[in-house]
């Protein structure tokens, strides 16, 4: 095989192994994201709530703006009620006071509704808030342990690292670099295996003219379908061999 492509067979390894690392990375960091965003949450959350007060604080102050003046009408009536003569004055004034004697309890009761779901909302921020306090140790800790687990998996993965840059320093820069090109689009897929003549990056079947070279592996092939490094495993050669026979 060209020592070249064994390379960089090699290198799309080690690439494939250091790239391996990022889901734990991500499952490590996991926990803490999680916990910073139901932080982010509380926040939201909380002014939420701080907004409906405030606004709930409007309703509250119009309602009692009416019941201030409910309670003026009621006064006036029953100053006036002294200097009424007849019947139907009484009645009709009596009328009057029943109607706004109902909307004085109408909205005292609605300005008890407003409170009580204030003390909600107060209630639901207290909550929060403690939540805050609790999530802020929590992911301190969390931080602490993170940066042991995160630590022990950068040694690991800097163990291929290392291995990877030895490997680049052998290769040629032109055969480096006509690697990374492709990679840069085709990521872990940069190089891949033939079987049964087809190329694992896309699928497709390769033609018997491109195949029998990739077999030969005395040069570097791409697919001429996407453009992947390609090359034949040695067990997959003597299967070919075998269905050839
Ligand atoms: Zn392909």
């Amino acid at each position: 095989m060209n020592k070249h492509l064994k390379q960089l067979i090699e290198l799309s390894e080690l690439d494939k192994t250091i790239d391996g690392f990022l889901p734990d990375e991500d499952r490590i960091n996991g926990a803490l994201n999680a916990l910073l965003e139901e932080q982010n949450r509380a926040k939201r959350q909380i002014e939420e709530a701080e907004i409906f007060i405030t606004e709930n604080r409007v309703k509250i102050a119009k309602h009692e703006t009416q019941l201030a003046e409910q309670s003026d009408k009621i006064t006036q009536h029953s100053r006036k009620s002294g200097d009424l003569k007849t019947e139907r004055e009484i009645k009709a004034l009596s009328l009057e006071e029943d109607i706004a004697r109902e909307q004085v309890a109408f909205v005292n009761q609605e300005i008890a509704r407003l409170q009580n779901l204030e003390e909600e909302q107060r209630a639901r921020i207290d909550k929060l808030k403690m939540r805050i306090i609790e999530i802020e140790s929590q992911a301190g800790e969390t931080k602490r342990q993170n940066i042991d687990a995160l630590f022990a998996l950068n040694e690991k993965r800097n163990a291929f690292v290392l291995e990877k840059e030895k490997l680049i320093a052998e290769i040629p820069q032109k055969v480096f670099r006509f690697y990374e090109k492709i990679r840069r689009w085709a990521g872990n897929r940069t190089v891949v295996p033939v079987k049964k003549q087809a190329c694992y990056g896309c699928f497709m079947k390769i033609g018997n003219k491109v195949y029998s070279e990739v077999i030969a592996s005395q040069e570097i092939v791409t697919c001429p379908s996407c453009g992947c490094i390609l090359y034949v495993k040695e067990d997959e050669k003597d299967e070919d061999k075998k269905a050839a026979a």
